[in-house]
This record gives structure tokens, sequence and C-alpha cells, in this order.
């Protein structure tokens, strides 16, 4: 059975605009195996964004239905971590600090993390130096490079063993090299972890790079249009 499927759903964003047959995303039919990376592909206001929030539970789809790990999914995800084009670090803490956050403040860790903070401090530092940041655990994010702050915030999506890690544009405003970089990193975490990977990006060669399987959106309506899987070995 697949980890995320998705049953001819469609969203509109208000009764106004559904009783104007204006949807986001319309039938969308998708289904997903356990540890597969997608990607989705398409131009800006296609509707991925909506498709995260529908995988996510923090939005409800008009019509169809949604299943995720075997559940329909009725609420916000606490078993998915993001990432997103800007890191967002909180300029007030440490790489550790930020990195620990989620076990700050998502059940079921919010309740043991003054007991389990020496755990979850060594979990943390095991993912920093996985992605190369061993040594910068506290440093603050303004004396990181952009680089490595895309890092630690892929650490903070990691940090509570999620399932599912979803990527809106998380390598958009790096310079090439440091993009090339990342792929790999991220490409070294999912094939030693095998969580479920959504990866939303503009960039075509990242997502043959990085996916098993593209899917492209189309605009207006937010349609799949097209699915590939890119076969072994990448380029
Ligand atoms: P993308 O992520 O591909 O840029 P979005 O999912 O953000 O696309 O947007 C899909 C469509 O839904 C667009 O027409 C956008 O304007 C509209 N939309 C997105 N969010 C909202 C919202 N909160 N309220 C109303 N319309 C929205
Ligand atoms: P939310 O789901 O909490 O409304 P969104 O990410 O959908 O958050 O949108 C953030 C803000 O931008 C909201 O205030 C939303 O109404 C607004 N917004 C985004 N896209 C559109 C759009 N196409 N039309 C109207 N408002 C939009």
């Amino acid at each position: 059975t697949a980890f995320i499927e998705f049953r001819d759903v469609w969203l509109a964003y208000s009764d106004a605009l559904r009783a104007q047959n204006q949807f986001a995303v319309e039938a969308i039919d998708l289904q997903v195996p356990r540890g597969a990376f997608i990607a989705i592909v398409g131009p800006s206001g296609c509707g991925k964004s909506t498709f995260m929030k529908l995988t996510t539970g923090l939005r409800q789809p008009s019509m169809g239905k949604i299943r995720v790990a075997g559940q329909p999914v009725t609420g916000p995800l606490k078993i998915s971590g993001m990432a997103f084009q800007a890191p967002s670090l909180l300029p007030w803490r440490s790489t550790l600090d930020n990195v620990l956050l989620p076990l700050e403040i998502v059940a079921p860790y919010r309740s043991q993390f003054r007991q389990k903070r020496k755990e979850f401090e060594e979990r943390a530092r095991a993912l920093l130096h996985k992605v190369g940041l061993a040594g910068y655990e506290h440093k603050y994010p303004w004396q990181l490079s952009g680089g490595m702050q895309q890092r630690a915030s892929i650490c903070r999506a990691l940090i509570h063993e999620p399932q599912m890690l979803l990527l809106d544009e998380p390598f958009g405003a790096l310079d090439a090299f440091t993009r090339e970089e990342l792929w790999c990193t991220l490409r070294d975490l999912w094939t030693e972890q095998r969580f479920n990977v959504i990866l939303v990006t503009h960039d075509l060669r990242e997502s043959v790079f990085l996916a098993d399987t593209v899917y492209v959106m189309s605009k207006s309506p937010g349609r799949f249009v097209a699915q590939k899987t890119i076969p072994l070995p990448r380029p």
C-alpha cells in the first residue's frame, strides 16, 4: 500500500472561489510508496504549496481523500518535517538550539525535553556532523553562510525523526556549488534513513538528480500533467 495517497483531490481556498469553480488544485491522484523521493515541478502559482499544505494537513481538501501512512489526514501531521527557501533560523539561538527547537515544541518530545535533553543534544550533534556542521554547534545564524544555515534548517526538519520530509525550494537561494553539495548531503541522509521526501523545485536538473519520480504540475488549474520515473544511474 502507498505511504501517501491522494484520491481525486480538489481544493478551493474559499466557498466563493469554489462557487466559481476556481480550484487551486484539482483532480489530484497520486500514490507514493514508503521511502520514495518525489519532486514536484511547475510554474509559480500552479499549486505546489497547496499540495504541500494538503499533504501535511494544514488544509483540508474541498473534495477527495488523502491518506498518509495509512491514516486519513485530519490535522497538522507530526510525522513530517519541513524546510523552505529561507532557512529561518531563530537569530537568538545557537545552531544546536535551533536544531533542537522541534523537540521543545512538538508532542510527545515536548514533555520529555528536560529529562532527555542530553540524549536529544547527542542526536542533534550527530545530525550536524552528518551535514558537515561539526564545530558550529555554538555559533549563531549570522555567523554561518547561507548554505550552512540551510544545512542547519534541514537538521531541524529531521531532528524528530519524521517519516516524511517536505522541502519547498530549499536550495533556491544558494549558489550553484553550494546547491550541488547540498544535493549530495540530502541524498546521503535519505539513502541512510529512507524517510519519504517531497521536494518542490523550479530546478529541473535538481528534480532529476534527486528524485525517484518527478511530477509536473500545470497552472490553472493545478493538475499533475506528467509523471516521470527516473531510472538509475543518475546523471
Ligand atoms: P505555487 O506553490 O505553485 O506557487 P500555490 O499553491 O501557492 O502555488 O498557489 C496555487 C493557487 O492558489 C494560486 O492561484 C494562488 O494564488 C492560490 N492561493 C494560494 N494560497 C491562497 C490563499 N491562502 N488564499 C487564496 N488563494 C490562494
Ligand atoms: P493560510 O493557509 O494560513 O491562509 P497561506 O500560506 O495560504 O496561509 O497564505 C498566507 C497569507 O497570504 C494568507 O493571509 C493568505 O490569505 C494570503 N494569500 C496567499 N495567496 C493568496 C492569494 N492568491 N489570494 C489571496 N490571499 C492569498
